[in-house]
């Protein structure tokens, strides 16, 4: 016999199914005994009478015991049906039950929202947590986000391409994480902050469109939104102006969400200057929302352009604002090159905000040596400093570096916004503890001293 989906049962009545799952709930009536089984697709009733054949199994039974049941789908009795659940006018009367495993009484409810728990608790046993209906909507609801990106960036003509882990630093404002070198004593290597110098130097390559669902790690203090590793929507174009990406983009975002059944209050997405935002609503990050928005889970969206490329830092130098590899707005390219009024020197960075969250963010890149050049050293790198980290980047724009640029989405804040979420740890299967440990596995750990030899690394207490 097939396995039957539980959600399935529904359209079945009369017939013999085979389901598999664990017990969810386990309610004792006297003499009636009630499981509701829970796998992927849902819950649904199995009624135990003292004349089944298995009932002396169905009193053992225990929260998240795993089962497979064989039996009959019925009708409820018309009092009994439940509103709730899809599966809520069916039942099944089993007629063979298999205990596959037991489990133990679980640390805490799995069959609340799970926000009341501890967050330590919760992700010391993530995989337990993980079997809450929120959570599987959530982990489901990503995988779908994901798909239709991919989806229609495949029919856009875009090529998904991976790009290392294990790299050299790339700046995005972040402290990096780094991997000591086994092979090469005292060297490190760093996890990508985003793969923006990679897929930069996949458009000097001639691919033209290139996209990656992309892990990417920075060192920086946890915030709600915000963990040590994140996943982008990254992709980048050549041959194109700030237009071009803008509206390939809005309407990836579009056709995706909408696609998924959400409303989208502004179309095409309005568009502010970072000055008009700064003065309308005193930052770059804001929310469109009416309160009827909110109810309705309506998404706003708008673009916002024209940002200062470079700010002052805490010791009063010059720092990028966005993305050093950025092209100046060409109107201000003379003063780039000249390292004339900085302040006033506006990039093509251009960014994604949906209901009061950065939804993503991008920018067209400087293509010619000099451009980049220009941008670190109005920064006070050395010569020396440049030639040493983004010597390569230097290099491969004297090869015929075509105007290219791109943007990328954090899937994590996009989910978050779609869901309604405040919490990163929410739309994240193994996320972070608030103080920077993983789940489930507790790292980061101490290494044994013979690893720590092979790498030629000594600890300082
Ligand atoms: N690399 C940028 C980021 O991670 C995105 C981009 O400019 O494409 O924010």
């Amino acid at each position: 016999m097939e396995r039957t989906l539980v959600l399935n049962v529904k359209d079945l009545v009369g017939q013999s199914v085979e389901i598999f799952g664990w017990v969810a709930t386990r309610r004792d009536h006297g003499k009636i005994i009630f499981i509701d089984l829970r796998d992927r697709s849902g819950i649904v009733q199995v009624v135990f009478t003292p004349s089944s054949k298995d009932y002396a199994i169905a009193s053992e039974l225990r929260s998240e015991w795993v089962l497979r049941i064989k039996g009959k789908v019925k009708i409820r009795p018309e009092k009994m049906v439940n509103a709730d659940i899809d599966t809520g006018k069916v039942e099944v009367e089993p007629e063979e039950i298999e205990v596959l495993n037991k489990s133990e009484t679980p640390p805490f409810p799995l069959d609340t929202s799970g926000e009341e728990i501890d967050e330590e608790i919760r992700l010391k046993y993530r995989y337990l947590d993980l079997r809450r209906e929120r959570l599987q909507k959530n982990i489901k609801m990503r995988s779908e986000f994901v798909d239709q990106i991919r989806q229609f960036l495949f029919k856009k003509g875009f090529l998904e391409i991976e790009t290392p882990v294990l790299s050299a630093p790339t700046p995005e404002g972040s402290r990096d994480f780094v991997v000591p070198s086994r092979f090469n004593p005292g060297r490190f290597f760093a996890l990508p902050q985003s793969p923006q110098q990679y897929k930069q130097l996949l458009m000097v390559a001639g691919f033209e469109k290139y996209f990656q669902i992309a892990k990417c790690f920075r060192d920086e203090d946890l915030r709600a939104d915000r963990g040590f590793e994140h996943t982008q929507v990254d992709l980048e174009m050549s041959f194109v102006e700030q237009k071009d990406i803008m509206a390939l983009d809005e309407e990836m975002i579009t056709v995706v969400v909408e696609g998924m059944g959400y409303k989208i209050k502004q179309k095409p997405f309005p568009v502010f200057t970072y000055q008009e935002v700064m003065e309308k609503f005193g930052a770059d990050k804001f929310d469109l929302r009416t309160e009827e928005d909110r109810l309705n889970g309506i998404l706003t969206y708008a673009w916002v352009r024209d940002f200062p490329f470079f700010e002052k830092d805490d010791e009063g130098r010059w720092t990028f604002t966005h993305n050093p590899f950025s092209h100046a707005k060409p109107e201000h390219v003379d003063w780039l090159l000249k390292g004339e009024r900085v302040g006033d020197i506006l990039t093509t960075q251009y960014d994604l905000v949906c209901n009061g969250l950065e939804v993503g963010g991008g920018s067209i890149r400087a293509n010619k040596p000099e451009m980049l050049h220009a941008v670190f050293k109005i920064m006070g790198y050395s010569e020396k400093a440049i030639d040493k980290q983004f010597g390569h980047m230097l290099a491969a724009f004297k090869y015929g570096a075509p105007p290219h640029g791109g943007i990328a989405h954090g899937i994590e804040r996009n989910l978050m916004v779609l869901l309604g979420e405040v919490y990163l740890r929410e739309v994240q299967a193994f996320p972070q503890t608030s103080s920077g440990r993983t789940s489930v596995m507790s790292a980061p750990s101490e290494l044994e001293s013979k690893q720590l030899k092979e790498l030629h690394l000594k600890i300082e207490k």
